[in-house]
């Protein structure tokens, strides 16, 4: 069996997002086209193992039967000001939001004035929704989440860290009567038992990640076992990976929540001659067209260093 070939590219971001500039990955050929590996640097298998699954099946087995021709998606607010925040909801064309909450070096204060600016760039029918990656103790969760309900939340996502306190915040919200539900992001993707998520309660809401989750035909399978509604959000990919995730979400047999997948627009450059970026709100259902390899390689040393790492994962499919 002879190896993939990965192609390796380095695209800069228009903004810092979760502590990078800029995006690193490989993509990779097959029979059934490109797909994308691209987990990030800190990551080392087994955690990469089935992001590589994710790319193999895009490029080797290609997508199931699509359900819809379209898919919702929401604005991707970073940690930014209020007045930036402002004008990128209102740019967006879409009527869902999710604002980054609880940055490193910056203040609640701060995070209200962003969520504040956000409601009112959308207006009372626009849905805000809040990513805190794990920051927050119970504590402090409780009261952040108290304070910035007033704006009406769609949810909050991974307010905590561990999913015993995703499990004790969620009752300690239905026993102030703050009505915050709770999203599981991280603690579906990293803690290695999404499932706990489900068997504890710990959340209202699932966000499921195509490539940290092993691709689309395993997340459709994982939506089935966990029960709970499922949100479809992207790992920052390119348009190569994104489109993994727009196919989850359009072979999805309920989509109640819009996508976080219009995330190549915080790309400064992309691999695909037509970007998979949002049209009034919402991302086609096609097929995603790669531009000229030499316009994107990011070089040989690139490539073998990706190569070394593809080559610690002990399964590694193709
Ligand atoms: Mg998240």
């Amino acid at each position: 069996m002879t190896a993939p070939v990965l192609v390796p590219f380095d695209l800069p971001m228009r903004v810092r997002f979760r502590g990078i500039t800029r995006r690193r990955g490989v993509l990779v050929q097959g029979p059934a086209g490109w797909g994308e590996w691209s987990p990030f640097a800190e990551y080392v298998t087994p955690e990469i193992d089935p992001w590589w699954r994710c790319a193999r099946e895009a490029a080797v087995e290609g997508w199931p039967a699509a359900v819809r021709s379209s898919v919702p998606v929401n604005v991707t607010i970073p940690a930014v000001s209020p007045w930036d925040a402002h004008a990128r909801a209102a740019a967006s064309g879409c009527s869902t939001a999710k604002i980054k909450v609880a940055e490193p070096g910056q203040s609640a204060a701060e995070d209200e004035a962003r969520v504040e600016a956000v409601r009112d760039a959308l207006g009372a029918s626009g849905r805000v929704r809040i990513d805190a990656n794990g920051a927050w103790t119970v504590a402090e969760a409780l009261r952040r989440l108290r304070s910035l309900a007033r704006y009406g939340l769609e949810y909050a996502e991974q307010p905590c860290r561990s999913v015993e306190e995703l499990r004790e915040l969620r009752l300690a919200l239905a026993r102030a009567g703050v009505e915050v539900p709770i999203a599981a992001d991280e603690s579906i993707r990293r803690s290695g038992d999404p499932e706990r998520v489900a068997a504890l309660e710990a959340a209202d809401v699932a966000v499921l990640k195509v490539q940290p989750l092993g691709g689309v035909r395993a997340c459709l399978e994982l939506a089935e076992r966990l029960g709970m509604p499922v949100v479809v959000s992207s790992a920052l990919e390119t348009s190569v990976g994104i489109a993994a995730g727009v196919s989850l979400a359009a072979a999805l047999p309920e989509l109640p929540y819009a996508c976080g997948l219009n995330t190549v627009s915080l790309l400064d450059a992309d691999v695909a001659l037509d970007p998979l970026v949002a049209v009034d709100g919402a991302i086609g259902v096609r097929s995603v067209e790669v531009r000229d390899v030499a316009a994107w390689d990011a070089g040989p040393l690139a490539a073998d260093e990706w190569r070394r790492r593809w080559l610690t994962m002990e399964d590694r499919p193709w």
